[in-house]
């Protein structure tokens, strides 16, 4: 008989966020990855707390994957296991950047990306000499074996496909480059397409961080990835995130659109010059605050709905300034919204200046992780305390979340795109941003020790 891997994908018993609708879940595609990098000798089982309450199934090893938000739940899960002698490895962004911590409730940890190291984990577990951690080298995309899509739950609307990974900028609040490293690495096209032809979704998400990337090579890989859809005749509508810059090239914008492209997220996070600065947004400030409109309207003309993420609680934000920041977001054409807190993640400088300058409210690890969704205000924000922060939060929720503000964002998308299906899209995520707003509103945490 066949050994069994159990792949286990953890969900934040706190807030369900983006699981709650079926319409915004997300596979967890590392793991299909890691069902792909197993030999054929192996049985595989995933147990997704995405689609299903964590059930115990029975194998001979656990690799489970977390988020800092899921890492609590990941640890709880991990017990179960290893409380009936079987062996966790423990990989994924959370563990990565605290391998020690996880160390504490997992056997083994993989840190980084699994391709070039997973091999030998099975080598050395079906040896009986599993290791502690494992160092893995960023992998070589040209040699990525593809997902296995075949394990994720049918319900799922959305295939996830990965075109790059990496970033060269180096924003305060973000995990990506301590993960991925600086280097921006391209998947093989042929890979890519085959792999959207292989999975029998309509809608697809580009998990990439930037699906155009930020040099001549990447946009070249952008022209002939979409060229090739639209060649192949996948036939597919498909959303991803891009740097604002993406607005200057109306060429590939309409290439983007034949292709399926309906949304593009963009990280936008704040409308002045001080708080992007804060966060060292520097392509938003290289393109200039004055010209955010002027990108939205390029976006729009090629049919494509604009994402745009907020973040609130940098540190130069007030109160006042943090309303001034939801009137923007009201009278901007931007179609769907996305307002985060500031969530100083592990493994960001944001984290290490939070800590240093004693900001950090968790009292209670790994169980305050669970706070880490972007949503709750887990650090004394600057120019107010975290409670203001949490109630601006929750002002701007009731808002930018109203059925009268979706509504009108669906006839102003409509109109602005000349495309009913891309304000279908558009109305369909802010639901999905509403339901989140609605499950809990924002708290401060700790905020009575603080
Ligand atoms: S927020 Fe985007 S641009 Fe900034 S470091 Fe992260 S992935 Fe790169």
């Amino acid at each position: 008989m066949k050994p069994t891997l159990i792949l286990v994908n953890p969900s934040n018993p706190y807030r369900k966020g983006f699981t709650l609708r079926r319409e915004s879940r997300q596979v967890p595609l590392g793991l299909g990855l890691v069902a792909a990098l197993t030999p054929q000798t192996w049985k595989v089982v995933l147990i997704d707390e995405n689609i299903k309450p964590f059930r115990f199934r029975p194998g001979d090893l656990v690799a489970i994957t977390a988020f800092t938000s899921t890492a609590a739940r990941a640890y709880e899960i991990a017990s179960i296991y290893r409380n009936r002698g079987i062996p966790v490895v423990m990989g994924g962004i959370h563990a990565s950047i605290k391998p020690y911590e996880a160390l504490q409730y997992v056997d083994a940890v993989v840190v980084g990306e699994a391709e070039s190291i997973w091999k030998q984990v099975v080598e050395d577990f079906e040896a009986g000499k599993l290791q502690k951690i494992y160092y893995a080298s960023p992998a070589d995309l040209s040699s990525m074996p593809q997902p296995r899509h075949e394990i994720f739950h049918p319900s799922y609307l959305f295939a996830s496909i990965q075109t790059s990974r990496g970033c060269p900028m180096d924003c305060d609040f973000c995990s990506v480059p301590a993960f991925n490293g600086h280097g921006y690495r391209l998947r093989p096209v042929e890979a890519i397409w085959d792999e959207i032809a292989s999975v029998p979704h309509q809608l697809l998400y580009f998990v990439d961080d930037n699906i155009v990337g930020y040099n001549e090579k990447a946009r070249a890989h952008a022209y002939e990835l979409f060229e090739g859809m639209i060649r192949r005749n996948l036939r597919k509508e498909w959303f991803a995130q891009a740097s604002l810059n993406i607005a200057r090239d109306a060429e590939l914008l309409k290439l983007a659109a034949r292709s399926g492209c309906k949304m593009l997220l963009i990280g936008v996070e704040a409308e002045t010059e001080d708080s992007l600065r804060d966060a060292n947004k520097r392509l938003n400030i290289k393109m200039g605050v004055d010209n955010y409109s002027r990108a939205f309207r390029a976006i729009h003309k090629a049919g494509i709905a604009v994402l745009g993420a907020f973040i609130y609680g940098m540190d130069s934000d007030t109160p006042e300034s943090l309303r001034k920041r939801t009137q923007y977001i009201l009278r901007s054409s931007v179609d769907v919204v996305q307002a985060s807190a500031m969530t100083p993640l592990p493994g960001t400088r944001l984290y290490e200046r939070m800590r240093l300058e004693n900001r950090l409210l968790p009292t209670k690890l790994p169980l305050d992780y669970q706070h880490f969704h972007f949503t709750d205000v887990v650090f004394c924000p600057a120019k107010m305390d975290a409670q203001t922060l949490s109630e601006e939060m929750n002002r701007a929720y009731a808002s930018i979340c109203s059925m009268n503000q979706i509504r009108m964002k669906f006839l102003r998308t409509w109109w602005n795109t000349r495309s009913l299906r891309t304000a279908i899209w558009a109305w369909n995520s802010n639901l999905n941003y509403r339901a989140v707003a609605l499950e809990k509103p924002s708290i401060a945490i700790n905020t009575d020790l603080s």
